[in-house]
């Protein structure tokens, strides 16, 4: 990659790139997340919106048909979208979590375990079930909204196990990004709450 450009991402002007989401200046210099396969390619916070939104999106249709719990995911490689699921446990699979119907989708869709150089964007912090998976498919980079503790206090039934702690306990290479479009993804859990009947599990 060019020289310069490189220096462009690596340079101090990150925080003036993405003044509202600071952490993403890391992922602009860490990840393969571009078109150009190997290469450090800075992330748009636009692009990482987009596709945060689209799982928040998918989560709320479990409002309206109760499929499960109102969790989405949605995973990309080099800004192609692999695969955007929402929790369907209620359709008789406990293991059937937004991350992990996104993995299946994904995996099915590329033909191969492999999620190398993939970011999963999930709106809530996944449970230590799918940040295994996230970890078994290689999954280069996790962005997630909520936190499992606000999940928790709904009155699921969580391991409250935080994700930087799995990471640092496994030594997991996966790189974590906490807390994006958190209020957008706080808000599908007060729609939740808002519901006369719903499910927990
Ligand atoms: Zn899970």
């Amino acid at each position: 990659m060019p020289g310069n450009l490189l220096a462009q991402f690596l340079g101090g002007d990150g925080a003036a790139r993405f003044p509202t989401y600071p952490v993403l200046n890391l992922m602009a210099v860490g990840q393969r997340h571009g078109n150009i396969r190997g290469v450090v390619m800075p992330v748009e916070v636009r692009l990482c919106k987009k596709y945060m939104k689209l799982a928040v999106k998918e989560a709320l249709r479990n409002l309206e048909e109760t499929h499960g719990g109102p969790f989405g995911a949605c995973i990309v490689r080099e800004e192609r979208i692999l695969s955007v699921a929402r929790n369907t446990v209620l359709k008789q699979d406990a293991t059937s979590h937004a991350e992990i119907n996104a993995i299946r989708d994904a995996s099915k869709k590329l033909k191969t375990f492999d999620l190398s150089g993939c970011v999963i964007y999930s709106t809530t912090e996944p449970c230590p079930m799918c940040f295994g998976a996230i970890h078994w498919a290689k999954i280069d980079a996790l962005v997630y909204g909520t936190s499992i503790s606000e999940v928790k206090m709904r009155g699921f039934n969580e391991l409250t196990i935080a994700n930087s702690v799995m990471k640092r306990l496994g030594k997991s290479q996966v790189k974590i990004f906490p807390h994006f479009l958190r209020d957008e993804c706080r808000q599908l859990l007060e729609k939740w709450d808002s519901l006369e009947k719903k499910c927990l599990y």
